[in-house]
């Protein structure tokens, strides 16, 4: 708070391909440091899906991708940046190098493991399920829950529901419940977020996870897991547009017996992949032996820079050599 209380230009950042968490989070502040007269700036690395285009104060954040040296400006004359549901600055990409530059303090506020060091204050959680909770601790700890308006509490619901499942996983904490209820009292409508959210999809998104369910699965039972993979072809196919996928890589794992699910998408670039999984497998750490990648123990994500089949032959020879871990999970070794 005296962080807050001596900056005057503020910036808040969140991580590329921006999800629920990332934008709630980062609107929540920003309606809250607004609240205390502040010039204040989301900027978000690259745009975010249809589906979160109704929260509110979305049509303020400012995209890096949109105009590089407008946001490299803002980062440069700032007194302190905000880092919201990121561990480090790669995960930003292009503008990483820029917010590091930047002689503005700068604050962590994050759930993921291994928080960077070039943070002067770091707020890293990775037992709570997403960084919108966190802030709402936050908030709550520094005795401001009583201000808090009902704009700031339905980012901060969305980004728990969204990094949550809809509370389907990392959501067994009672504190969680006790934090949805003080949020309901700012008089949010729960089912109407998840509604706004869940209930959006195009036609083309649905048809394009039939697809995918039908066309574009491959289950390995004895391997405990499963793989999903869409080509530039098929996704053009279905006019896809940005979120279309999000979610699909949850649904093998509703197969009995599978634990281990894996999405690889062929993006304009590279190609993307997701991770989830049940139980004590460590996706995060199979995406950091064969993808680059990290985040949490049952939800992680990676990249690939080569051909989409090279990335899929990739992932068929970690699978081979995680069998044994595989199977021990499953025997609960
Ligand atoms: P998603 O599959 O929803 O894109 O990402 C799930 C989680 O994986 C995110 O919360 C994030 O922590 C992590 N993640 C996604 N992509 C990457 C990546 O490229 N690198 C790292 N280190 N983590 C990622
Ligand atoms: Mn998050």
């Amino acid at each position: 708070m005296d962080a807050i209380a001596k900056a005057e230009k503020i910036v808040i950042t969140t991580h590329r391909s921006p999800d629920g968490d990332a934008l709630g989070s980062s609107l929540a502040l920003y309606h809250f440091l607004k609240r205390r007269n502040k010039t204040v700036k989301i900027i978000v690395p690259n745009s975010f899906p249809y589906f979160l285009k109704w929260m509110p104060g979305v049509r303020e954040v400012e995209i890096y991708e949109y105009n590089p040296s407008a946001a490299q400006h803002i980062l440069k004359h700032a007194d302190l940046i905000f880092s919201l549901d990121y561990n480090i600055s790669k995960r930003v990409g292009d503008m990483g190098p820029f917010l590091d530059k930047s002689p503005a303090r700068k604050i962590l506020i994050d759930h993921h493991l291994l928080p960077g060091e070039n943070f002067d204050i770091t707020v890293s959680h990775p037992e709570i399920s997403s960084t919108s909770e966190l802030l709402f601790r936050l908030f709550y700890q520094a005795g401001r829950y009583e201000e808090l308006t009902q704009a700031e509490a339905e980012c901060i619901y969305c980004g728990m529901m969204t990094d949550t499942g809809s509370f389907t996983y990392n959501s067994n904490d009672p504190e969680v419940f006790e934090i949805i209820s003080l949020l309901l009292r700012k008089n949010i409508n729960k089912d109407a977020i998840y509604s706004q959210v869940f209930d959006n999809y195009s036609e083309e998104r649905f048809r394009l996870l039939g697809f995918t369910l039908s066309q574009r699965m491959e289950v390995y039972p004895e391997l405990h897991s499963a793989l999903l993979y869409l080509s530039k072809e098929d996704q053009a196919q279905f006019r896809f547009s940005k979120g279309d996928t999000e979610g699909f890589v949850n649904y093998p794992l509703s197969i009995k017996g599978i634990f281990f699910s894996t999405f690889i998408r062929e993006d304009e670039d590279l190609v993307k992949l997701s991770f989830r999984s049940q139980k004590s497998f460590p996706c995060n750490e199979f995406a950091a032996d064969f993808f680059n990648g990290g985040g949490h123990l049952n939800a992680s994500g990676g990249e690939f820079y080569g051909s989409f089949e090279e990335a899929i032959h990739v992932f068929k020879e970690g699978l081979k050599s995680y069998e044994e871990k595989l199977k021990n999970v499953a025997n609960n070794l």
